[in-house]
This record gives C-alpha cells, structure tokens and sequence, in this order.
C-alpha cells in the first residue's frame, strides 16, 4: 500500500486545512490514517465502519478482541455513540478535551467489531489541534489504537510512525513530538459515584478522586493472576515491550551501581535520572545510558520514555536496566507502563539494606 505523510505544524494548522480534509476523506471512504494526539499518535479509521476496524487490527497485527478507543470532536457527541451518564458530563467538565478515555455501555451505532465485542465502548474527546481538526472534518467518530505495531512501544512521533506503518496505511499526518507521551487515562464509569481506574496517565488518581470515588483495578500495579478476569482486554496482552529484557531497580543509586557491577553483563543499557546521569558515566563507562529526565519532573520522564525503549530496542542489548517509578501522580502511569515492559521483573534493592 502506498502512504501519504502530510506534515502539519500543530501551532498553525489553518494552511493545512485542505490537506487534514483530504485525509478525513480517505477515512470515510474506509481508509486508515495516522493522526498526533497530546498523548500518543493514533491510528484512525471510521468508528462506525466494521471494515475499518477490522483493517486497524490488521494493520497492527492486534487481537480482534482488543477492543479501540473512538475519539469525538466534543464531549457531548458522545452521546451518538454511547448512553452518557451525569457523571461522564461531571468528568467531561472537568477534563475533556484532554487524556481522560471513559468506558461507557454501547449504542448500536458503534459496531460490534468496533468495541472488540463487547457492550460498553470507550470514548475519548483530544486536544491536539490536529487531532480535533481532522476528527471535525471527518464528521465522524474516529476509532484509534496507538499507531504501533502490536507489542512495541506506542509511538511519540512520526518516525516512530513511520518505522511501524509505513506501507501499512494510507496516510500518515505528521504532526510533530506528542505532548506527554503516554496514552490516556482509562476509568470505567460502575455507577454514579464510582469509576475504576483501568490505565493510568496524565489526569492522576488525584484529580479524579476531586469528581467521585475512584477504585484502582489492580491489573494497573500488578500482574493478572491466573484465571483473573481482565476488566480491560488490554490487560491481557504484555504491551509496551522491548525485544531486549527490561529489568527494573528499587534502590538508590549506590544499591543499583552495585547489583549492576556484579551481574557482569557485556552489552547493557541504564536509564537514568538527569542527576545521576554523570554518576553513572563515571562508575560504569561500558553502559549505555539513556537519560529520562530529572528526577522531580516525571511529565518530562513521560515524555522520553517510549522514546527510549524505542531507541535502546534498536541496539540488542543484552538487559536494559531501569529504576522502579514511584507508583503516585504521573509516577503511576510510568509504573504501568515500565511494570509491562520489563514482564513483571522488580528487583528489590532496599530488602538487602534493612
Ligand atoms: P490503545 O488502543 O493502545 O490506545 O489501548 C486502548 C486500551 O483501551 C486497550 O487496553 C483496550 O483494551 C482498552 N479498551 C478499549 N475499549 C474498552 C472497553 N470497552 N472496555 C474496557 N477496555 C477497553
Ligand atoms: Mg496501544
């Protein structure tokens, strides 16, 4: 298949209108088009095409019942496609347009393949200028995983895209570094009072718990159990992974020089803190270190970390290490995701000090 990349400038949109109208076409005709969101790059069909979503699972190579987010031009649009509850327009008030998805029971309009056969279907409302321009010009809900191939990191810019889906689908709009860098906070609406937490990111357990009483599924800070039902079908499949094991440090930085010496590794990699980043150089000048940001910024460690994995993954490394985030704020949704792509593997490096 032959892809189109138009690239857009996000602060000055109004030049591209022409092309993004061209682009919204292609999708209402059934075709796939890659498309900047505040959070990660999207790849968007018609929500309400099943042709279309069966495409989007082929073009990632995604399970068929891992059901897609559909992103709207305003929040109360979603009201075409899903049964609204007051507490979704309590939530939308507060953080949509923005990175909040909120699961809600289904209308017909959503095909079933669409919501990977389930009732309920997940709505998002973006911010990006390009994304909302391109949604508002379709005249359609725009269905949207993230535009990675299948297992690999979600994708932060359009060469990331590019690596993933080119030749794949039909048009890629470029439109620069993805603000924060994670996906959406996922909460699912339980009754008037209640969400529950299903993915972390950038709208914090905090904010949330300002509008109603927030449970925390626990497939968000810990493995899925055997025969545990996954309250997300995302839960189900080990995500955000590097070929390369990731492995993850709970201890200073002395503890985590210390248990990297002695593994004795030959080609290995470090993420580190923007602080300890001459500390590391100097200790072990073999390792390959990759910088994430200072340590009291975690929307910068955000912002760098698919970006990362995505670079170190090129080198083959024998184990890329990383430290354990926090699990508070935005620190839970680094948690999550690093969590993932190190399969569960923590090392604990305070146990040996106490
Ligand atoms: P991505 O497509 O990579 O942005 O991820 C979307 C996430 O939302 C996946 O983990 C899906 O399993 C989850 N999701 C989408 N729709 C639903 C739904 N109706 N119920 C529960 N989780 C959902
Ligand atoms: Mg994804």
């Amino acid at each position: 298949m032959k892809t189109e990349i138009i690239k857009i400038d996000p602060d000055n949109i109004t030049p591209s209108l022409s092309d993004i109208k061209r682009a919204a076409e292609i999708l209402k005709s059934g075709g796939l088009v890659v498309f900047p969101t505040e959070t990660v790059y999207g790849l968007g069909g018609d929500a309400t095409n099943p042709a279309s979503a069966e495409k989007i699972f082929s073009a990632k190579g995604r399970p068929k019942d891992n059901p897609l987010i559909i992103h709207i031009e305003n929040a109360e649009d979603a009201a075409l496609y899903a049964k609204t509850t007051p507490l979704y327009y309590r939530l939308a008030e507060k953080f949509m347009p923005g990175p909040l998805t909120v699961i809600l029971e289904s209308k017909d309009t959503v095909p079933y393949q669409t919501r990977g056969g389930l009732e309920t279907v997940a709505v998002r409302c973006p911010e990006n200028p390009v994304a909302r321009a391109f949604i508002s010009l379709a005249g359609v809900a725009v269905a949207a995983p993230s535009a990675n191939l299948s297992g690999s990191p979600s994708p932060t810019n359009a060469s990331h895209v590019i690596d993933d889906m080119y030749g794949r689908v039909d048009v890629i709009i470029d439109g620069g570094e993805c603000d924060f860098g994670l996906e959406s906070t996922i909460v699912k609406i339980e009754n008037e009072n209640t969400v529950t937490l299903l993915r972390p990111g950038k709208i914090t357990l905090d904010e949330l718990s300002l509008v109603c009483n927030v449970n925390v599924a626990s497939a968000v800070v810990s493995e899925l159990k055997a025969g545990e039902i996954a309250l997300s079908p995302g839960m189900k499949y080990r995500h955000y992974a590097p070929a390369s094991p990731v492995r993850l440090l709970d201890g200073e930085r002395d503890d985590v020089l210390k248990y990297v010496k002695e593994q004795g590794n030959n080609k290995f990699a470090i993420l580190v803190y923007s602080e300890d980043k001459d500390y590391f150089a100097k200790q072990l000048p073999s390792a390959s270190l990759y910088e994430l940001g200072s340590i009291k910024n975690e929307s910068a460690q955000a912002h760098e970390l698919f970006k990362i994995l995505r670079d170190a993954d090129k080198e083959s490394f024998d184990v890329i290490y990383a430290p354990l985030p926090k699990a508070e704020g935005i620190g839970l949704a680094l948690y999550n995701r690093l969590i993932r792509a190190a399969a569960h593997t923590i090392v604990n490096l305070r146990a040996a000090n106490t």
